[in-house]
């Protein structure tokens, strides 16, 4: 039977509340497609890496902005790293400069910011581990996703490129981490290729990289993310099956 509450988006009160994915469906099935000989994805969290099938998915949204979200998501499904391997994304941008900056479509743009605002609002509300924490932004940023207003906030896109010899970075999916303090905070996921950076307070210094304003994303080997996913996966207590495979 499903849950009867309020709209954590809309507010509306006394409507069927769904089980919402914190990340879509798909982002799970691309990444347990692409390891070959596990079906299942890592989940890797503040200090526990958990081999899992079970999608995250929390009472949050009622139908209406459950559609309202689909709708951005399927747009960013046909952008982002396929489950053949290739990135329409990349392979249809303008490179700006080498190495470095692209000019992506106006459609993707949008599509892949709203849905990258989606996804930090839905995980801080849902306040899954690791906890993100939007602060003051929260409320506006809600409005942003409810069409009412301006983002609070600056969105960098940066496209991950797979460097030789290391797994792939668009095989990564991660949930929403904050860090930084109230007048500079980054909120951050990765996502089949994609990481998006939500960038609250310092914001007039990113106006020219701003994915809300501009087609402008970055392309990255991703080192510096892998860096960090490779420590934390050192650091963390393995769980279920992962713990099973390493006695
Ligand atoms: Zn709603």
């Amino acid at each position: 039977m499903a849950n009867i509450g309020t709209c954590a988006l809309c507010g509306d009160e006394n409507v069927a509340i769904e089980r919402s994915h914190i990340l879509p469906a798909w982002s799970y099935e691309r990444v347990s497609r692409y390891s070959p000989g596990r079906s299942e994805p890592v989940l890797v969290t503040e200090d526990v890496a958990l081999q899992t099938s079970e999608q995250v998915r929390r009472p949050l949204l009622c139908r209406k902005c459950e559609q309202r979200f689909s709708d951005q998501e399927k747009v960013v499904a046909r952008w982002v790293v396929q489950e053949d391997g290739s990135f329409p994304l990349l392979q249809q941008a303008r490179e700006l400069e080498k190495d470095v900056a692209i000019e992506i479509s106006e459609e993707a743009a949008r599509a892949l910011s709203y849905f990258g605002t989606s996804v930090i609002w839905r995980a801080d509300v849902a306040q899954i581990d690791p906890v993100v924490s939007l602060g003051n932004a929260l409320k506006p940023t809600r409005a942003f996703l409810l069409g009412e207003s301006a983002p609070p906030a600056v969105m960098v896109l940066t496209l991950l490129l797979p460097p030789r010899g290391y797994p792939r970075m668009d095989r990564v999916v991660s949930f929403p981490e904050s860090s930084g303090g109230d007048s500079d905070a980054r909120h951050e996921f990765v996502c089949c290729g994609v990481r998006f950076s939500y960038i609250v307070g310092e914001t007039a210094s990113f106006g020219a990289v701003n994915a809300f304003n501009t087609r402008l994303a970055f392309v990255s080997a991703g080192h510096s993310i892998l860096q960090s996913v490779t420590d934390r996966v050192g650091k963390v207590t393995m769980k279920g099956k992962l713990a099973a495979k390493h006695e």
